[in-house]
């Protein structure tokens, strides 16, 4: 390490090993097998992690099974789940900052924001704890004939494979509800962040949750998370990550008929008219693309600014942007820490060359901070004169980088939104209401903030269109996932069909 670049802040029992957890024990890979994990400030390995193959898998599942055919928790009453769900959020909030430690070293989350990110997870236990208290079944009345009722069923062994952009949260988003539906898991948690994960097991068993309910196989994607995707024996995926491997998975589980639930990658437009509020509009500009060091699927990376107030905005913006402090992700004033692995952090630098090859203008960042000569650092990054043909327009980039783009009328704003593959979330921001909702039912997003920066309540669904995803989880939609529903028609009367098969002479009809 170079004099003068912090090192990286170590957690004080960080493991040297990463291994499953299957049927309530740590476990290694049939074969042994493993792969080394780096903290993104050193690039230097801290653990080896168990590399999950099919045979783990299998054992994973296997094990999953046992516990949703033999095990107590399907058939647990929904208060019952809840209570253990809410104990997990207890455990979760007690850990809060050992998670947090865990989650900013190994993901370059700054520390703040990891602590807030570990709330979150929590809150999402508590929240399905409470969504599957409140569900009801339906019954339906017809006439005095018959009754009609469903029943909902969890539906088995749930595969959840999260990507590596706030993994223990996203972990809990797909957890939570799983759990609370009365389904058994097996989580494949990202190959470069498994160490918050690592936490789970202990969370989950203070918790009560039995042996076999929760499982976990480390690995990578293509091994580990494809012999998940390809198991017979789990019935639903439920992915988080990028659109390619959305598309791979939605190959290898077809001839399975998997139910799928895909949450993918975005380009998310933040469509800023004139007559906007500038400083909160610039807040939630600088917050929605800067926070979470950009690697944030519902981040507004491309600034779409009306005319009037286009050169006014890009200088504010940058000048805003130059002024996000980058450090190390271990202290409290950072506000965005080193992007995960180096290779996504090439990836990153890649696109800033790109955009100045193609004819953007620079105006912040683009390089590492001069304080900062080693880790995968990158100062927040505007590009201004974005046209739509360029790739860093079309492009998820996933890091601290912006695109601005200018456009005339609300119709060009509209085209300039819409001209994406992606279609995640919009944001619109604009003192003439009526416009607003226009702009906000005009633009190809699953979700639009309206004159408000990402909040979310866990109520609403939430998921993308076009590539963005398939399918909407939170709240009642999340539970729908992660249940079957069957309906029982019930008799009333003695009602018959049209007799079929009665011979002529007893036929009264003929
Ligand atoms: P990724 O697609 O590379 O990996 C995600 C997960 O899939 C990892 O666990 C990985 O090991 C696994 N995987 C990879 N190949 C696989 C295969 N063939 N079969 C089964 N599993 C496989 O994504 P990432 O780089 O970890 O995450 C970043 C991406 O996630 C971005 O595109 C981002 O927008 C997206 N994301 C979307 C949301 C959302 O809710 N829409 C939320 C967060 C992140």
């Amino acid at each position: 390490m170079i004099t003068g670049t912090p090192a990286p802040a170590v957690p004080a029992d960080l493991p040297s090993s990463v291994l499953h957890y299957i049927g309530g024990q740590h476990v290694g890979s049939v074969d042994g097998a493993t792969f080394d994990v780096a903290d993104p400030v050193s690039n230097t390995p801290y653990a080896t992690v168990a590399a999950g193959s099919a045979a783990d898998v299998d054992r994973a599942v296997r094990a999953a099974l046992a516990a949703f055919t033999g095990g107590p928790w399907p058939g647990m009453r929904p208060r019952e789940r809840a209570r253990i769900l809410n104990r997990i959020a207890d455990a979760i909030e007690a850990s809060d900052e050992r998670i947090a430690q865990f989650e900013s070293f190994d993901s370059g989350l700054p520390i703040t924001q990891a602590r807030g990110q570990a709330h979150r997870a929590a809150e999402n236990f508590r929240f399905f704890a409470d969504v599957v208290v409140a569900l009801h079944e339906s019954a339906f009345g017809v006439g005095t004939s018959q009754l009609n009722y469903v029943l909902r069923r969890p539906v088995g062994v749930a595969g959840l494979v999260t990507p590596w952009n706030t993994p223990f949260m996203l972990e809990s988003w797909k957890l939570a509800p799983a759990l609370a539906a009365g389904c058994t898991v097996v989580l494949k948690p990202a190959e470069w962040t498994p160490l918050s994960a690592s936490l789970l097991p202990e969370l989950m068993t203070e918790a009560g949750v039995p042996d076999g309910v929760f499982n976990i196989v480390h690995g990578i994607g293509e091994q580990a998370g494809d012999a998940l995707v390809r198991h017979p024996q789990v019935p639903v995926i439920s992915f988080t990550g990028e659109s390619a491997t959305g598309k791979t998975i939605m190959g290898n589980a077809a001839p399975h008929l998997k139910a799928l639930s895909m949450e993918l990658g975005g380009k998310s437009p933040v469509v800023v008219f004139a007559d906007a509020d500038l400083e909160r509009t610039l807040d939630a500009a600088v917050f929605g693309v800067f926070s979470l060091n950009g690697e944030r699927c519902t981040a507004g990376s491309r600034i779409l600014v009306e005319d009037d107030l286009y050169d006014e905005f890009v200088a504010r913006l940058a000048e805003r942007a130059r002024h996000v402090r980058v450090g190390p992700p271990s202290d409290p004033a950072t506000q965005l820490g080193a992007l995960v692995h180096p290779e996504h952090y090439r990836r990153v630098l890649d696109y800033v060359e790109v955009g100045c090859a193609e004819g953007a203008r620079l105006v912040a960042g683009g390089t590492r901070p001069e304080h900062l000569r080693e880790g995968n650092y990158l100062a927040a990054t505007v590009f201004a004169d974005v046209r739509a043909s360029m790739r860093i327009f079309q492009e998820e980039i996933f890091g601290p980088v912006v695109a601005v783009s200018r456009f005339r009328d609300e119709a060009e704003a509209v085209a300039l939104a819409n001209d994406s593959s992606y279609g995640l979330a919009a944001y619109v921001w604009t003192s003439d209401l009526e416009r607003g909702h226009r702009v906000a039912h005009a633009v190809e997003a699953g979700m639009v903030w309206l004159n408000s920066h990402n909040v979310r309540d866990l109520r609403t669904p939430f998921g993308g269109i076009k590539a963005s995803g398939l399918g909407h989880e939170g709240g009642e939609h999340s539970i729908d996932f992660y249940t079957t529903s069957r309906v029982v028609h019930v008799a009333l009367s003695d009602a018959r069909p049209t007799r079929f098969g009665v011979p002529p002479q007893a036929d009264p009809a003929l």
